[in-house]
C-alpha cells in the first residue's frame, strides 16, 4: 500500500526547486508556472525577501504558543488591519480554519442577538474547504458524497441572484451572515457582478447580517487590489484570506470589523499553531514586498496583458465560451461539454502549469512577479494546449 493517503489523483511530475515564475524537475526540466500551487506563491519561488525572512525568523524562534505574546503575529496583525481597514484579525493555519473562524463569530453574533438557530447564506458553486462545517458551505455534492451528516444552519441561492438573497431574507428571519466569494475560484473563476455585491451590504445593513467575504484566494493581490472587496466603497464585517498570504508557508487569517471583531473573546477560539512567529514572519515578508514592488497595479497590468494575448491566440477560433475573473485570477470557459482535466496533463508535457476546473474552465493562476516576456509565453502556451485539446476531439 502506498505510504500517501489517496486523497489526490496527482500528476506525474515531481519538483525540486523554482526559481521565480519557473520550477524544475530533479531532471532539471524547466516549468512555467501559471498556476502558484493553487494561487499561493503570489510572488513566485525563492524570492529573496521571502527566504530572508523565513530563514531569520527560524535561527530566532519558530513557535511558542498564544500563551505568550508574538511579536510577529502583533506585526502582521497591524500590517493586515491596515491594508485592510478591518479592525482585529484571528489567525488559523489554513483557509478553511479561517472560515471556521468566520462561521463561529456569525454563530455567536446570531446567539447573542436571541437567534437560537442562526443560519448562513451560502452560494451555488462556492468552494469553502474541507472541514466539516466548510464542507457543508461549499457547493460541491461530489465532495460532500459520503461524510453525512453535514451541519444545520446553512441555506443556499444561487451565486449573483440579488432577488434570490432578498427573498432569503425576507423569508428567513434566522440568517445572521451571508458567506460568499468576491470571485468564485474552484467553482470556474466566476466574478460576482458589481451589483450583487453592492446589494448583498446594503441587504446585510438593512438586516443586521454579516457581510462575511472568503478571499482566501481573492486576497492578497491576486486580483490587482489588496482585497477583492476594495474594487467596492466599503468594507466586510468578516473577511477570510489564507493561500497568497504566507507565500507557501501555511498561514490563514479571518479579520472582522466592527460588532463582529468583539465577538470572539478568551475561551471562544483558539488554535496552538494559529499566528506563530514562522508563519507570520512569512506573511509581513508577503505585505511588505507586495506593497513596496506595487504588485497589486502590476497585477492588473499583467492580466490585461495576459487577456489581450488570449484574445489574439483564440478569438479566430471559436474554442472559447467566455473569459472570466478577474486581475491574475483568468478563466477560460471552453467552447465543450465534455471534461477538459486532460490539458492539465498535456500542458505538464509542454512545461505548464495551469489548472482545470468546474470541467470545462481553463484556470490561471499566475505569479505577480512574471515579466512582461513570461506573462506572453504563459497565453502562447496556454493557447496552444487548448488549441491542441480540440484538434485532438476531432
Ligand atoms: C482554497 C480555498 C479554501 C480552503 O483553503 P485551505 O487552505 O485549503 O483550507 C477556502 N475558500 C476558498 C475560496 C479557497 O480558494
Amino acid at each position: 500500500m502506498q505510504p500517501i493517503m489517496n486523497t489526490y489523483g496527482r500528476l506525474s511530475a515531481t519538483f525540486t526547486h523554482g526559481k521565480g515564475a519557473y520550477v524544475y524537475d530533479a531532471d532539471n526540466k524547466a516549468y512555467l508556472d501559471a498556476l502558484s500551487g493553487i494561487a499561493v506563491c503570489g510572488l513566485g519561488h525563492g524570492h529573496p525577501a521571502i527566504t530572508q525572512a523565513i530563514c531569520a525568523q527560524a535561527e530566532n524562534l519558530v513557535h511558542t504558543s498564544n500563551l505568550y505574546g508574538i511579536g510577529r503575529q502583533q506585526e502582521l496583525a497591524e500590517k493586515l488591519t491596515a491594508v485592510s481597514g478591518m479592525d482585529n484579525v484571528f489567525f488559523s493555519n489554513s483557509g478553511a480554519e479561517a472560515n471556521e473562524a468566520a462561521i463561529k463569530i456569525a454563530r455567536k453574533f446570531g446567539h447573542e442577538k436571541g437567534i437560537d438557530l442562526p443560519t448562513i447564506l451560502v452560494m451555488e458553486n462556492a468552494f469553502h474547504g474541507r472541514t466539516l462545517a466548510t464542507l457543508t458551505a461549499t457547493a460541491n455534492k461530489a465532495a460532500q458524497a459520503g461524510f453525512g451528516p453535514l451541519l444545520d444552519g446553512f441555506q443556499r441561492i444561487k451565486y449573483n441572484d440579488l432577488d434570490a438573497a432578498k427573498a432569503a431574507f425576507a423569508n428567513n428571519p434566522n440568517l445572521v451572515a451571508v458567506l460568499v466569494e468576491p470571485v468564485q475560484g474552484e467553482g470556474g473563476v466566476t466574478a460576482a457582478t458589481d451589483e450583487f455585491m453592492n446589494g448583498l451590504r446594503t441587504l446585510c445593513n438593512e438586516r443586521d447580517a454579516l457581510l462575511m467575504l472568503d478571499e482566501i484566494q481573492t486576497g492578497n493581490g491576486r486580483t490587482g487590489k489588496y482585497f477583492a472587496f476594495q474594487h467596492f466603497d466599503w468594507h466586510p464585517d468578516v473577511l477570510t484570506t489564507a493561500k497568497g498570504l504566507g507565500n507557501g508557508v501555511p498561514i490563514g487569517a479571518c479579520l472582522a470589523k466592527g460588532r463582529a471583531a468583539e465577538v470572539l473573546q478568551p475561551g471562544s477560539h483558539g488554535s496552538t499553531y494559529g499566528g506563530n512567529p514562522l508563519a507570520c514572519a512569512a506573511g509581513c515578508a508577503v505585505i511588505d514586498t507586495i506593497n513596496q514592488e506595487n504588485l497589486c497595479t502590476r497585477v492588473s497590468e499583467l492580466g490585461e496583458r495576459i487577456r489581450t494575448q488570449l484574445h489574439k491566440h483564440l478569438d479566430q477560433t471559436g474554442f472559447v465560451k467566455e473569459y472570466r475573473g478577474k486581475g491574475l485570477m483568468i478563466g477560460i470557459a471552453l467552447n465543450t461539454e465534455d471534461n477538459a482535466a486532460g490539458i492539465m496533463k498535456s500542458a505538464l508535457e509542454a512545461g505548464l502549469l495551469l489548472n482545470v476546473t468546474a470541467g470545462n474552465v481553463v484556470r490561471l493562476l499566475p505569479p505577480f512577479v512574471l515579466t512582461d516576456e513570461e506573462a506572453d509565453l504563459v497565453a502562447e502556451k496556454t493557447a496552444e494546449q487548448i488549441t491542441a485539446y480540440f484538434a485532438a476531439q476531432k
